[in-house]
């Protein structure tokens, strides 16, 4: 979605002019390589030698760091997760060179170990420093490039490879800056064109925007999409149901029966539930001293209140199976609060706290309840905002640019990936590293 000022500054006379164009971000393209051009795998930490077999594995060149022949290079992956002592860090600092040779859409993957399960503080110092590095790298790089955090743990080698591919390709185009860990040793290999391939996969909010996208991305990963919208938007939402081959499902999952609809209609028209993502969402902006009853109970009741509702029936009895999956969309306001959206933060900033909790009263059925937090995605949300706002909103963040709704769509379905099953109760933000609560 392009408006008159982007069309403008990305015009050939504003390009002739010098005006900053942002990059073009590299996407995933199914068969595509996982990343654009050698891979440079340096650090001390006990998964290098595994860091080095992946990229391997997926028909990716080694570089190696003083090696003048090859000059550009597609990524740095750092294994640093064994460090104790702040010396260790300056690993980091002679690696300025190769940062210099990254090439546009470039990655920097810093694999660490949680600081939050040690104990010694010279330890956890270290391991939290790789966490400032990470953010501040992420500032400095240009030209589509981005860098992120891996928090490994013990053996849990299926899960990190499973974060550092997603790190590295295409998918997360628009996560820049953000910190993932690994919590469990469970997980199995997520290469594959079609990850999702036998899975029923369950969209609210599906008939435009995010939502549509998200419904596409699952179903070229292998998934059977059942379209969940408002009855209102019934054409829109047939429109998308029949691009994925999906089936729609007209509901307002306000509803007190929204929960149990949305089971009962996977398990008799598709067998069985395995993903479901809580993505309808809406905004009623104003100031909260000029807040009413219905704009605040609204926001709350879509956002907030319904999720928590039909995950009584997703995740009960009969619900969700084992080894289920289910992303909630949470929000940057949700995060660092927004002018005017007292109530839209509140109900994200919840949706981070449901997540949590969650995540940690089902981890032991191998079900996993993650978020993501969206910045400035182009859609029709924010092509409402006002245009002073919107430009500031687009243009505040590493990548200098607003995110696609791709962008989040990608973000889910690596989530809901079988390889994904170590991450849990987390909230990934695609926000291009936004400046705002970074
Ligand atoms: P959108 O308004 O384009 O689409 C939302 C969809 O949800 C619509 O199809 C709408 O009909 C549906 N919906 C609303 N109420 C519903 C209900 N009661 N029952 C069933 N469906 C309902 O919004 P979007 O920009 O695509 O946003 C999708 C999600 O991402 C939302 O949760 C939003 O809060 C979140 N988000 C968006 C952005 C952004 O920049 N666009 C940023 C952060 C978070």
């Amino acid at each position: 979605m392009t408006d008159l000022f982007t069309t403008i500054i990305t015009s050939p006379v504003a390009k002739m002019a010098g005006v900053p164009q942002p990059t073009r971000l590299r996407r995933y393209e199914p068969g595509g390589p996982l990343c654009d051009g050698p891979v440079l795998v340096a650090g001390s930490g006990p998964y290098v030698a595994e860091l080095r077999q992946w990229v391997g594995a997926a028909g990716i060149a080694l570089a190696e760091a003083n090696d003048a022949a090859t000059d550009k290079i597609g990524a740095i992956v750092v294994d640093l997760s064994d460090a104790t002592d702040p010396g260790q860090l300056e690993l980091l600092r002679t690696l300025g060179p190769a940062v210099k040779r990254l090439r546009t859409n470039g990655r920097v993957v810093v694999v660490g170990t949680d600081p939050t399960t040690l104990t010694d503080p010279a330890h956890v110092a270290t391991q939290r420093a790789l966490e400032g590095f990470v953010r501040s790298l992420g500032k400095e790089l240009r030209a589509g490039a981005t860098a992120n955090h891996v928090l490994a743990r013990g053996t849990a080698s299926d899960g990190l490879r499973s974060a550092v591919e997603f790190f590295l390709s295409g998918r997360s185009a628009y996560v820049d800056g953000q910190v993932v860990r690994i919590d469990e040793t469970r997980g199995s290999n997520p290469t594959g064109e079609q990850p999702l391939a036998g899975k029923v996969a369950v969209v609210t909010g599906a008939a435009r925007g995010i939502g549509a996208e998200i419904a596409k991305v699952l179903a070229r990963d292998g998934a059977t999409v059942v379209a969940v919208d408002v009855p209102a938007a019934g054409e829109a939402l047939a429109a998308v149901a029949n691009q994925v081959r999906g089936t729609t499902l007209p509901l307002d999952v306000t509803s007190p029966e929204a929960g149990a609809t949305i089971v009962e209609h996977a398990r008799s028209r598709h067998g069985g539930l395995d993903i479901v993502v809580h993505n309808a969402g809406i905004t009623r902006d104003k100031l909260f001293v000029n807040m009413d009853e219905s704009r605040w109970q609204s926001v709350m009741d879509v956002n907030l209140r319904s999720i928590l509702r039909m995950n009584e029936a997703i995740l009960g009895e009969g619900g969700l199976g084992d080894g289920g999956r289910v992303v909630c969309l949470s929000s940057m306001a949700g995060i660092a609060g927004n002018r005017g959206q007292s109530n839209y933060a509140a109900s994200k900033a919840g949706v981070i706290g449901l997540v949590t909790a969650t995540a940690a009263a089902v981890a032991d059925r191998a079900i996993t309840v993650n978020g993501v937090a969206p910045g400035f995605i182009e859609t029709e949300m924010t092509a409402r905002i006002p245009f002073a706002t919107r430009e500031i909103g687009r243009r505040m963040n590493s990548l200098q640019q607003g995110g696609q709704p791709r962008d989040v769509a990608e973000t889910i379905a690596w989530l809901v990936q079988p390889g994904a099953a170590a991450v849990n109760g987390q909230v990934i933000r695609v926000c291009g590293q936004s400046m705002l609560g970074a």
